[in-house]
């Protein structure tokens, strides 16, 4: 690994927030000002191909990235400040290994997203799109919320 990739790789590793290239390139080039942003491209498509990072789609229209996580979780997108909590919710996991059964199949992975605004919060001024898969009104934040 050069050295340039190396920096890369440590930035990503030391963000627990999902950054997108940009901000990658922005924390990249504190360490190392040589790094170029066509780096940061180049080095980023390179640990996905690679299965080192997991590329999010959170419905601001750039990818953003984290380090394959070892435990498995999912994402609340904050659609007021773009905020992204990660939790875990044992019966939703459950729920999805029961949907895919029913369907025959034996799951072996899935993404949620789920985008919402703060309940009891200022009022959201518009429902900016992007919330896929239909909720079905189960609106309490019960557990699971870490990090
Ligand atoms: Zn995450």
């Amino acid at each position: 690994m050069t050295g340039q990739r190396r920096v890369i790789a440590q930035v990503l590793s030391d963000s627990d927030d999902h950054p997108n290239v940009e901000t990658v390139y922005q924390r990249a080039s504190e360490v190392d000002p040589r790094i170029s942003i066509a780096t940061v491209y180049r080095t980023v498509k390179l640990f996905e191909q690679a299965s080192i990072l997991t590329r999010h789609d959170f419905g601001d229209g750039r990818a953003r990235y984290e380090v394959d996580a070892p435990e498995h979780h999912d994402h609340l997108i904050d659609i007021d400040t773009g905020k992204v909590i990660e939790f875990r919710n044992d019966e939703i996991e459950r729920l999805q290994r029961e949907a895919a059964l029913a369907l025959g199949y034996r799951l072996v992975g899935h993404r949620l997203e789920l985008f919402g605004v703060r309940a009891g919060g200022r009022k959201a001024k518009k429902t900016a799109g992007g919330a896929r898969g239909g909720g079905d009104g189960n609106d309490s934040p019960s557990g699971g919320v870490s990090g």
